[in-house]
């Protein structure tokens, strides 16, 4: 083993990782089970790719290709060595609009490749629901396909030739072959020669076997493809490694057929009120010749509606149904598209099965559909609770014919199992995505899910279906391959497996010689979570067990837009997900690795870049906190190995600003001296970075000399953050002129931290009492019912939201979050008619907004752009960005400043360069206005300050 390891290391400097915080990350995948492999390689490019493979060969190690880890059967995960094909692999290599093609490695992700086929009208036909981070490579050998493969099919009809690495790193070029090549294949004496031939003795012993009983339904991705051995067009294997799963070689480089994107496209929603009523008319729909037919059952709906970023995309729906079918049509003109929409809302009607629809053509509102609809399956794994929806029959697959009889049966056998089920699927394509709720550490429980699966099975096959889709059959399924395709057939799987691998090294237990379905569950009885004790109150959440076991493994964490996570982003690392966050700390709670773990070193690591920007919160289906989780693991850490002078300078930035405040202009000095920024430096700061500024005078200073407003009758409480009290008091002062405006007298009550430095840098217990002292500050407001306004968003969050935590969500804690809120949001409650509400200048400006992280993650980001939008003369734009990668203190320490940069430089930064110098810039973190500044040399304002500035006397 030790020559094992050396050798590889020898060959991936730092890309080889046998570390136990790193196993942990890669033995999951977003199925029901984990597996810790042996080991894990990065290879950086296809040459070290086949050497890794020559040298697990050597040593028999069962190699798993891996991409983005988004399978839901566990394909990707063994005892193995994993082979991260994602990081590196990644390149397209030729793409030919004439010949409509594209060659590309594995790694490249579906949206990245859409992405560069756009331009020129083009798109690669099938589309998963996970296409913002699943990898051509694993969409090949899952034979992916996604909702509209009523027309484009599934990867296997895309398929057109693969270069294919053997076990011991051999490569043979699959691509279709006439008579004589096959002949002259054949003839030779090598591994390649040796498939062709077993290839030629299945065609002629199985021929009639594969042609009577392989099922005839459009979505079968179970087994491998025999039935491409027998028909009439030119053998081409690079099919049957659409859907092999790995195991009979690895695809290093793929050439795909490219479709013309669909011109126009509409959607028509039926609501309905009864979901198998609906089914039985499928196949009068599909009469219209759909581009897709989808559908979302009510629980899925009912999910949406309590998920903080799918809630708003939810404006189509009408009432509550028990399903809404989604179907999609296009065409080249805008007329014949709408004359299409029309004559099938009409025949949709007269079908009796919805009691509303309404036709959707304009884009924001139909990818709001989609959106929701892509959701589907990460909102049914949302629920806080142990009784999770679980896939194991979440692919099942009949002809679209069958699927209403079929699913009457199901439901019955659902409901003697005495289960439910989250239900929504291509409908079109007789492909349901169905997860009943399962509690996986009950032995029972376990049992009840295997005679289920084995009912499923029989109805299945009684209706000529099969067990997966388009998922795969992974460890999930693949034990049920020989009842579902009968011995014969099986036998000739077996003989196609050893003819490619006849070690049986690559990615074994899959398709055939499986292992039983209960092994290596998530979550299973023997590793039931074990309570750690913890500094912050976990309530909300179920206990930090639940909080960290949340994370389902869908990988959503691995996308690279919107805020979720920029350290991924930055790095492509899968070390550097909140789903390795989140397996770490499984680890520990399942008792992978032992308790006092939470304080280790590796534990630390693991967790040091996450920028705790509450990305995953929001943006994560399972709303995994891994910011909050990240202050306890530091509370731990710096409780066993001490507190730094760094953090506790940063941590405690609130009583050195007051400290400090009186000296501000010998301070500022100081503080850019060369002198200070090397002592600064021994400490762990950056000296590339300009501290902030200290203010002549605090705001508070400033508000106490104001006049009294006697004359305005309501209140509000104005949030008095370090920030606006020490560095930016013209932000509170913009603040008030603006709440004055608006006819509110305002109160600031004295400057209490709210503990938010404290709390990011783990000092918790410090925290908790600034928090204390906070509330009870804050006490007589609360009992007053007034607004509480907070114009820093970090601040903000920790009134709103992590209060709670510290110090437990007691009535007044709650309150406190019920009433606080964003000036923005308290400011766009005073629209009415559309009409900003005080006169303002109207001079012209377009402004680019940069949305704190934490704004966003609120969900309060839309006012800020609809008030700017409202201001005369102005227009606004959400810059597309995520994280600025300052995160407060992160971007200042020495370590992570270069990351920090990187992480401005993906979207921020250019967006910023690309505007015109006269486009107003608007953030309201004071990370992310100094972010600017250091990238882009830009000045940002905080909205207050925008729109104080316009006021007209
Ligand atoms: C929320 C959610 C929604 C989904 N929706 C869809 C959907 O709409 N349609 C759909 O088809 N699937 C869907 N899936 C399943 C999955 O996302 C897809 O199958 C996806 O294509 C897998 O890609 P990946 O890069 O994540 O592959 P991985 O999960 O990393 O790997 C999948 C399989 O491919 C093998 N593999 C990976 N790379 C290679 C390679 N280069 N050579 C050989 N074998 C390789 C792996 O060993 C494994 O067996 C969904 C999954 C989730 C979690
Ligand atoms: S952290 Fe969230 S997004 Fe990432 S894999 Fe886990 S559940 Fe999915
Ligand atoms: S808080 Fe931000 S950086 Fe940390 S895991 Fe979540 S999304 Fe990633």
């Amino acid at each position: 083993m030790t020559s094992f390891h050396e050798e590889l290391k020898e060959l991936l400097e730092g890309e080889v990782h046998f570390d136990p915080i790193t196993l942990r990350a890669y033995s999951v995948d977003a199925s029901i089970y984990e597996m810790e492999p042996l080991g894990v390689v990065c290879p950086r490019n296809r040459e070290q790719l086949l050497k890794v493979m020559e040298i697990a060969k050597r040593h028999a190690i069962p190699v798993i290709a891996r991409g983005a880890a988004t399978g839901i059967a566990g394909g990707c995960i063994g005892p193995g060595l994993i082979l991260d094909l994602s990081k590196y692999l990644d390149k397209i290599l030729e793409i030919n609009f004439a010949e409509e093609y594209v060659i590309c490695e594995p790694g490249v992700v579906q949206d990245q490749l859409n992405a560069a086929l756009s331009s020129a009208g083009y798109r690669l036909g099938p589309d998963t629901s996970t296409g913002n981070r699943a990898t051509i490579g694993g969409m090949l050998a899952n034979n992916a396909a996604g909702a509209r493969s009523l027309y484009y099919g599934k990867m296997v009809d895309h398929v057109e030739s693969v270069t294919l690495a053997l076990s011991g790193g051999e490569l043979i070029k699959l691509e279709p072959l006439s008579e004589e090549l096959l002949q002259q294949k054949r003839s030779q004496e090598n591994r390649e020669a040796a498939i062709y031939r077993t290839i030629q003795k299945i065609q002629e012993e199985y021929f009639e076997e594969i042609k009577a009983h392989f099922p005839k339904i459009p979505r079968r991705v179970s087994g491998y493809n025999l039935d491409e051995l027998i028909k009439a067009e030119k053998l081409n294997l690079a099919k049957i490694i659409a859907g092999s799963e790995g195991t009979l070689g690895i695809a290093v480089e793929i050439k795909l057929k490219i479709s013309k994107k669909p011109k126009l496209t509409g959607l028509c929603i039926i609501h309905c009120d009864d979901m198998l009523k609906a089914m039985h008319k499928v196949p009068e729909l599909l009469s219209y010749q759909l581009l897709s037919l989808e559908m979302l059952d009510a629980k899925i709906i009912e999910a949406g509606r309590n998920h903080p970023s799918i809630r708003d995309k939810l404006q189509w729906l009408v009432g509550d149904p028990q399903a809404i079918l989604i179907a999609e049509l296009q065409d080249e003109n805008e007329e014949l598209l709408k004359i299409k929409l029309e004559h099938f809302h009409t025949a949709a009607k007269k079908l009796n099965i919805s009691y509303a629809s309404a036709l959707l053509t304009e884009p924001v509102a139909m990818s709001s559909v989609w959106e929701v609809r892509k959701a589907g399956l990460g909102l049914l794994l949302s629920k806080r609770s142990y009784s999770r929806a679980i896939a194991f029959i979440e692919d099942v697959s009949v002809a679209p014919e069958n699927l209403a009889n079929f699913m009457e049966a199901f439901l019955l056998c659902l409901k003697s199992f005495g289960k439910e089920a989250g239900i929504y699927g291509h409908v079109g394509s007789g492909c349901m995505h169905i997860r009943p709720y399962i509690d996986l550490r009950s032995h029972d429980e376990q049992q009840l899910m295997e005679k289920l699966m084995l009912s499923v099975a029989d109805l299945l096959l009684v209706h000529g279906g099969a067990l997966s889709g388009e998922h795969g059959d992974g460890y999930v399924r693949s034990w049920l391959n020989e009842m579902m395709f009968g011995k014969k057939l099986y036998q000739a799987f077996c003989k196609l497996k050893a003819a490619f691998d006849p070690d049986n090294l690559l990615n074994p237990g899959k398709i055939v010689h499986a292992q039983a379905l209960l092994h290596d569950l998530r979550s299973a009885t023997e590793n039931s979570p074990s309570p750690l004790k913890t500094f912050l109150d976990f309530a909300q959440e179920g206990g930090l067990e639940l909080a960290a076991d949340l994370c389902n493994g869908n990988g959503l964490c691995r996308k690279t837009e919107g805020v979720m996570c920029p350290s991924f982003q930055a790095t492509r690392d899968e070390y550097d997900t909140t789903r390795a966050r989140a397996q770490a700390l499984r680890a520990i709670i399942h008792g992978h690795l032992p308790k006092d773990s939470i304080a280790s070193r590796e534990l630390y690591d693991v967790l040091d870049l996450c920028l705790q920007c509450k990305g995953c919160k929001s943006e994560c289906p399972s709303q995994v906190d891994m910011a909050k989780m990240k202050s306890e693991v530091l509370y731990h850490y710096q409780e066993k190995h001490g507190y730094s002078l760094r953090t506790r300078l940063f941590g405690n930035l609130g009583a050195i600003s007051r400290f400090f405040s009186p000296l501000a202009s010998f301070v500022n000095y100081l503080g850019s001296s060369t002198i200070s920024k090397n002592l600064l430096s021994r400490i762990g700061i950056s000296p590339e970075r300009a501290l902030p500024k200290l203010a002549i005078e605090r705001f508070s200073s400033w508000f106490d000399r104001q006049p009294k407003r006697v004359d305005l009758t309501k209140k509000v409480v104005l949030f008095n953050d370090t920030y606006t009290e020490f560095n930016h008091p013209e932000i509170g002062k913009a603040a008030v002129a603006v709440l004055n405006a608006i006819g509110y007298e305002v109160i600031v009550p004295p400057w209490n931290c709210c503990g938010r430095t404290l709390f990011s840098k783990g000092m918790l217990r410090e925290a908790k009492k600034k928090a204390i002292v906070l509330i009870s500050s804050l006490k007589p407001y609360v009992e007053a019912d007034l607004p509480i306004i907070g114009l820093e968003p970090s601040c903000l969050s920790m009134l709103k939201d992590d209060l709670q935590g510290l110090v437990g969500g007691d009535k007044l804690v709650k309150k406190i979050a019920e009433l606080s809120t964003t000036f923005d949001a308290f400011l766009y409650r005073h629209i009415v008619n559309a009409k900003f509400p005080i006169t303002l200048s109207d001079e012209k400006m377009h402004f680019l907004i940069h949305g704190h992280c934490h704004h966003k993650s609120s969900g309060e980001i839309p006012s800020t752009v609809a008030l700017i939008n409202l201001m005369p003369g102005c227009s606004a734009e959400l810059i597309d960005s995520g994280c600025c990668g300052m995160a407060g203190s992160f971007g200042y320490e020495k370590e992570h400043y270069e990351i920090s940069l990187k992480i401005g430089e993906l979207k921020l930064f250019p967006a910023i360069l690309k505007e015109a110098i006269t486009t107003g810039l608007i953030a309201n973190g004071i990370s992310c206005r100094q972010q600017i500044m250091a990238g882009t040399g830009r000045r940002a304002l905080h909205l207050a300050e925008v729109i104080a500035a316009r006021l007209l006397d």
